[in-house]
């Protein structure tokens, strides 16, 4: 048997409220209103020297600027942009969403209850179906949470996931002895399911962690009107959070660079 290491997470820190609390944060400085949620953009077209920005409900919003935070390809699989730089439309289809067709469980209990064993609740398995599972208990510790990454294909997962259930159940037993047993909820979630989130094209290919894009990515289009920021258009970490919140920085300092 050989030892594998894990890498380290030396300084790791939680952010309270999990990364929705940064959204939520920067919402708070916003006109009430301003924010509509379960609005999807199927369209955006120039028209008297400003954006039409079409949502699926028919609403139509107009904007000097738009900045598209979707996966690159599903802005290009699911939006229709008029006049599109096809240089622009290749490197976006070419940029895969990091994980896009990924699954997590999270599997709840009373207690964290492998803590008193002085164990951290990390595992990585090359057997699964988890393949590396995490402490996710709440900050105050007040029920006990571990979440994991699925392993199984997505088409395998879908076709049994009481199966899947079943076997996880199994490996957190194996893991972590008895008292794993006694779980009080598992949860599921495919974002190869999402269909704003995964496109065609990533569940088409293997998946794959995307580069630093080209600069196209960064640049204002339609005569500056419309930018792109969602994380894979970072030059830091792209694909990762902290490229999400690069990404956000860059667009809003080129365009107000150029006022
Ligand atoms: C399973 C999984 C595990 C991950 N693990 C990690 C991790 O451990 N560490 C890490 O740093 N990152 C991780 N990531 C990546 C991280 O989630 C992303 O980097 C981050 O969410 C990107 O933020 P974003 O705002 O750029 O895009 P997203 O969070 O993807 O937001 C894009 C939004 O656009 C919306 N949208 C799409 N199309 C439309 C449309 N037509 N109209 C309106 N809205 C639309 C979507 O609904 C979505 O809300 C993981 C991702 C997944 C899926």
């Amino acid at each position: 048997m050989t030892r594998q290491p894990l890498p380290g997470q030396d300084g790791i820190a939680r952010l309270s409220g999990g990364p929705t609390s940064i959204v939520e944060a920067i919402e708070q400085r916003l006109e009430p209103g301003t924010v509509r949620l379960d609005s999807e953009v199927v369209a955006i077209e120039t028209k008297e020297n400003d954006l039409r920005v079409h949502l699926r409900d028919g609403a139509v919003a107009r904007c000097a600027t738009a900045i598209l935070a979707t996966p690159l390809r599903i802005a290009v699989e699911r939006i229709r942009i008029e006049a599109l730089d096809p240089r622009l439309s290749g490197v976006m289809l070419q940029t895969p969403t990091w994980m896009a067709q990924h699954a997590k469980a999270v599997i709840l209990f009373k207690t964290p209850f492998w803590r008193d064993r002085g164990l951290s609740g990390r595992v990585a398995s090359r057997i699964g179906p988890l393949v590396e599972i995490h402490d996710h208990s709440p900050e105050n510790a007040e029920l006990g949470a571990l979440f994991g990454f699925v392993g199984w294909p997505a088409k395998d997962r879908q076709q049994d996931p009481e199966t899947l259930e079943a076997e996880i159940r199994r490996q957190l037993v194996r893991c972590f002895g008895a008292d794993a047993a006694r779980v009080e909820r598992v949860i599921l979630h495919d974002w190869a399911l999402e269909p704003l989130i995964c496109s065609q094209a990533d569940i088409a290919k293997p998946p794959e962690h995307p580069d630093v894009g080209p600069d196209l990515l960064r640049q204002g289009h339609l005569d500056d009107r419309l930018w792109f920021a969602v994380s894979e258009t970072s030059d830091v970490s792209p694909g990762l959070i902290e490229g999400a919140l690069v990404a956000g920085q860059t667009a809003a300092q080129r365009i107000l660079s150029k006022r």
